[in-house]
């Protein structure tokens, strides 16, 4: 049975990525940083035998490290780096900068997904699929930055996809595959109510492109709907 793990795991698309890898007969590890509250999730463990719970602040890398060694002889085919944060209505742009809001976004959408492909290197790389996916954003694009703004979040989804990038080559030799992917405008809480496509839509797409995914296509910058990104 394959398996993924999931940062983010109670709302957004990290609620739909369990969802549907349950549906289609995965083991799930669902990270989140309260389990107790976390209503959705428990009650798709409830209905789905293979879906595992666990407790996971990414901002703590020191409960990332306990969480690998408590899953130690696990296998984890796919690594799903979802866990992300938009920071930057707390500041309110030039001259006005938050910097520890733009630290804080730098751990938790650049730092974090980097110690979680190290911390879980052993669990991935004795699975079958051995791949580290990260979602990331067009935000982070420096190509299609052509209004501004947003300083911390496209930074660090910029930095994400450099670290990614980077990866994607430091990890080809133990055949570890590297997907940095857009999931488009999304119906979230980040994303609001205007946005252009459901969670369903996204993660239908992401799934299907890593479904697809090949070692030749490593280190790509992929939207939900499989066509390439600009970097
Ligand atoms: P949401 O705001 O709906 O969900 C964010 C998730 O990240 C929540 O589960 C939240 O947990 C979790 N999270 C935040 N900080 C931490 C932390 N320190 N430790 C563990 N979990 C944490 O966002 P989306 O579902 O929309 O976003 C998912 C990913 O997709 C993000 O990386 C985002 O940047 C990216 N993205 C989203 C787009 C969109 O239009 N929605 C567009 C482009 C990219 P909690 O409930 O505990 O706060």
């Amino acid at each position: 049975m394959p398996s993924v793990l999931i940062t983010g795991a109670n709302r957004g698309l990290g609620l739909e990525f369990c969802r549907q890898y349950a549906d289609a007969g995965w083991k799930v590890i669902a990270c989140c940083r309260n389990p107790a509250q976390a209503e959705a999730l428990n009650a798709l463990r409830q209905s789905h035998d293979f879906v595992q719970i666990e407790a996971l602040d990414v901002a703590d890398f020191g409960q990332i490290d306990d969480l690998s060694k408590t899953l130690l002889d696990a296998s984890i085919d796919v690594l799903i780096n979802n866990a992300g944060v938009y920071d930057d209505q707390r500041g309110n742009g030039f001259g006005q900068l938050d910097y520890q809001a733009w630290q804080h976004s730098l751990l938790i959408n650049t730092l974090a997904p980097v110690k979680m492909a190290e911390s879980f290197s052993p669990q991935i790389k004795r699975s079958g699929k051995k791949l580290i996916v990260n979602i990331s954003s067009l935000m982070g694009s420096l190509a299609d930055n052509g209004s501004g703004g947003s300083i911390l979040y496209r930074s660090s989804k910029a930095a994400l996809n450099a670290s990614m990038k980077s990866l994607s080559i430091d990890l080809m030799n133990q055949n570890i595959g590297v997907l940095i992917l857009h999931p488009g405008w999304v119906q979230t809480d980040m994303g609001g109510a205007n946005a252009l496509i459901d969670s369903k839509t996204s993660v239908s797409g992401m799934r299907a492109v890593i479904d697809g995914f090949t070692l030749a296509q490593s280190g790509a910058f992929i939207k939900y709907d499989g066509t390439p990104m600009p970097w």
